[in-house]
């Protein structure tokens, strides 16, 4: 569990975070609000590379204040939004052994973890290629995958689609679905509510440093009034209600309830 209890913090004395509590495990929860409603600071918390200034948080049972971010990563793995700039090796292998190898790895294990990480994003046959080469959808990927070299338990993914024509889209969204299938709990930043109803289960919505929501998908696009935070409704939700089929999160899911009637 990434837990935070009344997290407080402020950047040169202006609080930007007032008081945050959340919790969330082995679950794909999607952080939501306007431009600095405080997403990434307090994601930059649940991997240590901030502190709060009052509150705690706790992952898996670890306070973030006794432990470093080199040993917090293990467990929380952030990758960051446009990560081409975090690479600097000439080869997608060794940018993805870089992490393991810090670790003190062996290099046979190292490896191992290279191959199983690029497979895991679907780039295997990719290893002797320079990053830069990659198109956006594969960079993506492979930031995802220097991240799951680590083997952190939880993910922290900020606007992993953003800038992304629809087909890389897919694979990084498929990319996603297969983590969370095989157990890591994933934290999505996003402005993307299509991004939202197709993957998350739980929405948490910031504004101003506060929580305003946190609940599941359906009762955010149904019951909540997201538009109140600049935020619009998936046309497939919009959709489903017009067509008097409830809730839905995919085209599929329509004809589907739709049945026989198409
Ligand atoms: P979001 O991710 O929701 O866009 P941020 O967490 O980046 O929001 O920012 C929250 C607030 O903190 C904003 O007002 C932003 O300007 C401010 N802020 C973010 N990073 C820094 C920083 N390094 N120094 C000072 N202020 C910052």
């Amino acid at each position: 569990m990434i837990e935070a209890e009344n997290v407080h913090f402020a950047y040169n004395g202006k609080e930007v975070l007032r008081g945050i509590d959340f919790e969330m495990g082995q679950e794909i929860v999607a952080l939501v609000g306007p431009n600095g409603s405080g997403k990434t600071t307090l994601a930059k918390h649940f991997n240590g590379l901030l502190k709060p200034s009052k509150g705690r948080v706790l992952v898996d049972g670890l306070d973030t204040r006794e432990h470093t971010v080199a040993e917090l990563s293990r467990l929380v793995g952030y990758v960051f939004q446009n990560p081409e700039h975090m690479f600097f090796e000439e080869t997608v292998f060794n940018e993805v052994a870089f992490g393991p190898r810090n670790l003190g790895l062996s290099e046979e294990e190292v490896e191992e973890r290279v191959k199983w990480a690029l497979k895991s994003v679907g780039l295997e046959g990719f290893e002797d290629r320079t990053p830069y080469s990659l198109s956006g959808g594969e960079k993506q990927r492979l930031a995802i995958a220097c991240v799951l070299a680590m083997k952190p338990k939880y993910l922290i993914l900020d606007e992993p689609t953003t800038g992304l024509d629809a087909r890389a889209e897919e694979e990084v969204v498929e990319v996603i679905r297969s983590l969370h299938e095989s157990g890591h709990g994933i934290l999505l930043i996003t402005h993307d509510m299509d991004l939202v109803v197709r993957l998350a289960e739980r929405v948490v919505l910031l504004h101003g440093g506060r929580k305003l929501f946190d609940g599941p998908v359906e009762e955010f696009f149904t019951a909540f009034d997201v538009e109140k935070y600049g935020l619009e409704r998936p046309e497939v939700v919009e959709l489903g209600e017009r067509l008097g089929v409830g809730f839905v999160r995919s085209i599929e899911e329509i004809l589907a309830k739709l049945g026989g009637e198409v």
